[in-house]
């Protein structure tokens, strides 16, 4: 069984702290997953910066890859260290109980971004709630910096690689605007690739899985 069809009929639901980390991290990833049946739910938890624009953003992103996306906070000052940490996971907890997820994919616990750490914790004690399958993705950076990460799981996404590069390219204000090239995505894909034997891959850290 394929990753992508072991969700078909069923929620996956890729948890961002920002519009664009899931796009960079697992793009291909969830387009496969849609394109095999499943509802997958993008669940960003803030817009820092120009709220209407990067929600235009965001919502012609998810458009691209085929998802629907919800954002938790809304416009306003307050960032995701602002809230305390148990109303950061209520507000996992609520899509986690509405939706019933077969799968979550969300931030490590070792990237450099604070913001990013907290949602990852928030779904980490999401998975009290009912068991699903828990994936990492690749630390996310607009520029690269060493960060230690170690796939064991990997998703060949040859099929959506240039999917997933246009939902990139929708976050214009993050990229284009500010003179940061997007190729580094493409590499990661192909360094992952190579080591599973594919054309283009995106790795994922495996927390819990169940095998049936
Ligand atoms: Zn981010």
């Amino acid at each position: 069984m394929t990753l992508a069809s072991r969700y078909a009929g069923k929620t996956v639901l890729a948890v961002g702290a920002h519009a664009d980390d899931v796009e960079l991290a697992v793009g291909g990833t969830i387009a496969k997953m849609r394109r095999a049946g499943a509802r997958v739910v993008m669940v960003v938890v803030s817009l820092p910066g120009d709220y209407a624009l990067r929600s235009r953003e965001a919502e012609r992103a998810a458009a691209i890859l085929g998802c629907e996306l919800r954002v938790l906070m809304g416009d306003g000052a307050r960032r995701i260290e602002d809230l305390k940490s148990y109303e950061l996971v209520a507000m996992i907890d609520r899509e986690v109980r509405e939706l019933g997820p077969a799968a979550m994919l969300t931030h490590g616990a070792t990237e450099i971004h604070r913001d990013h750490v907290l949602v990852h914790e928030a779904c980490v004690s999401s998975q009290r709630l009912q068991p699903f399958d828990f994936f990492t993705y690749h630390p996310n950076f607009c520029r690269p910096v060493p960060v230690p990460f170690h796939p064991r799981a990997y998703v060949d996404i040859t099929e959506t690689m240039e999917t997933k590069m246009r939902a990139i390219e929708a976050h214009q204000s993050q990229f284009k605007c500010r003179g940061i090239g997007i190729d580094v995505y493409r590499d990661i894909a192909r360094l992952n690739g190579r080591m599973v034997g594919v054309q283009y891959a995106e790795g994922l850290d495996v927390s819990r899985m169940l095998l049936a």
